[in-house]
């Protein structure tokens, strides 16, 4: 049995080794790139018994990927190798002190052909935990049936779900339908982990409370509502309300940053936290997710957790 599952897509990613604009780059360090992956590996890290569901191709990219799950300890024997499509990638520019740009080639994908299965239904009923997000939705009619299904297990057998929205307004043909499907998702999880921008579109409410309001009379038990260096926000249908400042840390690069805090507050629950501690962890995990390049590297041990969040717990 595992403590907590996720699904997705993996990609490579090629980060430029030269700021400038991508048709000009010249040289490229390779990565792994996916927000539910990011997830996994940030409580594999932390110790907990984590699998991941996805197809990768049968190629040097899809074997790069089953390798690092490998080396992370990430179950993944519910990983396909797809023989007739190819594993996704996409290309980062660098942009110091800026946002980089991203430019994706993942139609067609072998991850994108994940559809549901006896085999997941089983491996995500065994699961104390499921995570998911918005991306897969805007994937594939498969993916999307897949999200669902793994939602219906996970609340069939009692285990909590939590649902990063992960807004990728490139990925879908226009707003209002990413915002209908990313909420159908949202209002059946437990808990739901918006950024504060994401959370005004997807529920025309500007402020956190606001937002976080409106999950919560739609059912959903608690809201955490991040704001990336202004620190976090967590509420829940009890009328608690919890605030962390962000933890000093020098941020090079804030990518992975929703994904770190979405595995932090994934392992307080698991430990058995009290819930005054859970958002301590999620922006302890969150503030190191940014603090090296690559999407995983920056995530912490539990030595490097607890050097950071020391004996005070902020609130
Ligand atoms: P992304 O999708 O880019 O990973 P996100 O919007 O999901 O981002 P952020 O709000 O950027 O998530 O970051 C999540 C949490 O990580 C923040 O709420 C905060 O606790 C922590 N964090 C992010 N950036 C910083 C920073 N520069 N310094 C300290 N903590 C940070």
């Amino acid at each position: 049995a595992l403590d907590a599952v996720t699904f997705g897509e993996v990609m490579a990613m090629f980060v430029a080794g030269q700021a400038g604009p991508l048709e000009q780059v010249e040289q490229y360090r390779r990565a792994l790139a996916g927000a539910e992956y990011n997830v996994a590996v940030g409580l594999a890290r932390l110790g907990h018994r984590t699998g991941w569901i996805g197809r990768v191709g049968d190629d040097p990219f899809g074997h790069y990927a089953l390798a690092e799950l490998a080396r992370h300890g990430i179950d993944a024997s519910l990983v396909t190798v797809d023989p007739a499509a190819p594993t996704a990638f996409q290309i980062k520019s660098s942009a110091p002190g800026g946002e980089p740009r991203v430019v994706y080639f993942r139609a067609h994908s072998a991850g994108s052909r994940l559809a549901p299965s006896a085999a997941a239904d089983a491996r995500v009923a065994g699961a104390r935990h499921l995570h998911a997000t918005g991306i897969p939705l805007a994937l594939s009619a498969e993916l999307r049936a897949f999200a669902h299904r793994a939602v219906t297990v996970a609340r069939g057998v009692g285990a909590t779900v939590s649902v990063d929205p992960n807004l990728r307004p490139a990925l879908w043909p226009d707003r209002r339908t990413m915002v209908r499907a990313v909420n159908d998702l949202a209002l059946r999880a437990d808990w739901v982990l918006p950024g504060v921008a994401e959370g005004e579109v997807l529920t025309g409410r500007r402020e956190p409370e606001g937002i976080a309001a409106w999950y919560l009379e739609r059912g959903v038990r608690l809201v955490a509502v991040k704001r990336g260096a202004q620190g976090a926000e967590l509420y829940t249908a009890d009328g608690e309300r919890w605030s962390c400042p962000p933890f000093a840390v020098e941020a090079v690069d804030t990518v992975g940053a929703g994904d770190g805090f979405a595995a932090g507050l994934i392992s307080a629950s698991l430990d058995g936290e009290p819930r005054e501690a859970w958002l301590a962890r999620a922006s302890a995990v969150g503030a190191l997710a940014t603090t090296s390049t690559g999407d995983q590297d920056g995530l912490p041990d539990r030595a490097a957790l607890a050097a950071l969040v020391g004996e005070g717990v902020p609130r």
